[in-house]
């Protein structure tokens, strides 16, 4: 009779897990209908964004790019990453026409987490040393002969108000970073001043958002390319905008006719986003409560840390990890690489599972069923991110007439001719989750198609880009430079 009575109270147990497990696949659901709505949603913020300052959780914001990279670009640039987990130096030798990049180097350094809340002095100075050293190595073998002062794109993947292209005051600080009295203050000036004191002689030439650098490289390998999407730490878009849809800044002219614009869409919220309570507990406990909604569904700072507000969840309701749940209450503790990689085991026994459970959270002896409810958690929140994502992207190509929705026929050329063909639209996508979760690639590349449709969907490619940001800072620094050997005509 005892046998009898555990056994019913562990099938209790164990339906509680389960209950765990149906609550949060349907909180998650993202069905067509839903990711629909969402798509309607995003291009109907963007438009309001692009109404008023502050006319919606959207900014898009002015990053007077006007002219993007061409091809015709030529000589040696730097560039600065700054904004993800790691931090990038890079130098690119560009040809011009028909040689194009003719070669990168590039050097990745972790930040030094102390460094993400200090002083903006301290990050600076960390970043122009790293910068020196960089330089400084030129001399053995990679040497590159210069006849004039060097010219610098700083790509910096946070919120930045620009006054130029190559100026702009952070507006808030996303991603874990926190450093107060950097928030006002104009970022390339920051550097600029880091720079002169190592005393060394260069000039920052652009500013310039990691999608913006995304979109550069992307457009400067393929000229359909109209937008692009970070999906790694973080994750944001910028797309192309005809300057009389931006009504906020009227009267912008440009020669181009159109500016690239920085949505800033981590921000973006909508009532119809699948939103749970593990979602509402991770924004009330982060630095930035109430603040890039839609990030916190998404990218990859946060979702390991989804799966482990679920798995706590189960552990509370059941003793399915036996009593060991404290490393489970550790915030952050599962980084969303593992949670790739348990997502992605395709071992039988799931053994890369029990490895990670036992290394990461010291569960050991976690049985092949419950390790399977986890591989299952994971799975469901990628799908969402990935699916969600692949619904801001519709909403971009909806804004600028790129879905498709006025039928494939009746889409209308540059010159405004009607074309019995419609466009080819290039989306740049880059960022670590995106690049190396490919279960997130997969799921978004086939939300895109559903939601498309097979007629169009089609002519819409998305391009997965390494080191877009960087590269993409550096062709701009070129076509911006002072210099006239890389300027744009
Ligand atoms: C920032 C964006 C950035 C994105 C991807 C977000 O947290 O606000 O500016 O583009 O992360 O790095
Ligand atoms: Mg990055």
């Amino acid at each position: 009779a005892i046998l009898v009575g555990r056994r019913v109270k562990s099938r209790r147990k164990w339906n509680r897990v389960v209950g765990v497990l149906r609550e949060l696949e349907e909180g998650c659901s993202t069905s067509i209908g839903r990711l629909r709505q969402v798509v309607d949603a995003m291009a109907v913020e963007m438009h309001a964004g692009l109404a008023s300052e502050g006319g919606s959780k959207l900014k898009m914001l002015l990053t007077f790019v006007d002219n993007l990279p061409n091809g015709n670009e030529k000589g040696t640039y730097y560039a600065l990453d700054l904004g993800g987990t790691n931090f990038r130096v890079l130098r690119v030798q560009l040809g011009g026409k028909n040689s194009l990049i003719l070669g990168h180097e590039v050097e990745r350094q972790p930040i030094p987490e102390h460094l993400m809340t200090s002083t903006s002095e301290d990050l600076f100075d960390f970043i122009a040393s790293t910068l020196e050293k960089f330089v400084e190595k030129e001399g053995n073998g990679y040497i590159v002969p210069l006849d004039r002062r060097r010219e610098l794109g700083f790509t910096f993947s946070f919120p930045v108000k620009q006054t130029s292209v190559s100026s702009g005051i952070l507006i808030k600080w996303t991603k874990g970073f926190s450093i107060e009295d950097m928030v006002g203050k104009d970022v390339a000036e920051c550097l600029q001043q880091a720079i002169s004191r190592r005393g060394l002689d260069m000039r920052v030439v652009a500013l310039v958002n990691d999608t913006v650098g995304t979109l550069a490289l992307g457009h400067y390998h393929d000229e359909d390319t109209v937008a692009a999407v970070i999906i790694g730490t973080g994750t944001n878009a910028c797309y192309v905008e005809r300057t009389d849809a931006i009504i906020k800044s009227q009267g912008l002219l440009t020669k181009s006719g159109g500016m690239v614009v920085n949505m800033e869409w981590g921000n973006f919220w909508s009532t119809h986003l699948p939103r749970t309570s593990y979602d509402t507990d991770l924004d009330a406990d982060s630095p930035n409560p109430n603040d890039q909604g839609f990030e916190k569904m998404i990218s990859g700072m946060y979702l390991g840390d989804i799966v482990r507000r679920v798995m706590l969840r189960m552990a509370e309701e059941s003793d399915i990890f036996g009593d060991a749940t404290c490393r489970l209450s550790e915030p952050f503790i599962l980084r969303t690489p593992l949670m790739a990689a348990i997502h992605e085991d395709e071992s039988p026994d799931l053994r890369e599972v029990s490895r990670i459970l036992q290394e990461t959270l010291e569960l050991t002896n976690v049985p092949l069923k419950v390790r399977k409810v986890i591989v299952r958690v994971c799975d469901i929140v990628t799908r969402r991110a990935a699916r969600l994502a692949a619904a801001g992207i519709v909403g971009i190509l909806k804004k600028i007439g790129r879905d498709g929705s006025g039928g494939v026929m009746s889409v209308r050329t540059k010159t405004g001719e009607p074309s019995s063909r419609m466009r080819r639209t290039v989306v740049a996508i880059e960022g670590g989750l995106y690049a190396s979760y490919s279960m997130f690639r997969e799921y978004l590349s086939e939300a895109v198609a559903e939601i498309l449709g097979e007629e169009v969907a089609p002519y819409v490619v998305l391009k997965i880009l390494e080191d877009g940001s960087g590269i993409g800072a550096a062709l701009l620094a070129a076509s911006h430079s002072s210099s006239s050997v890389g300027s744009v005509t």
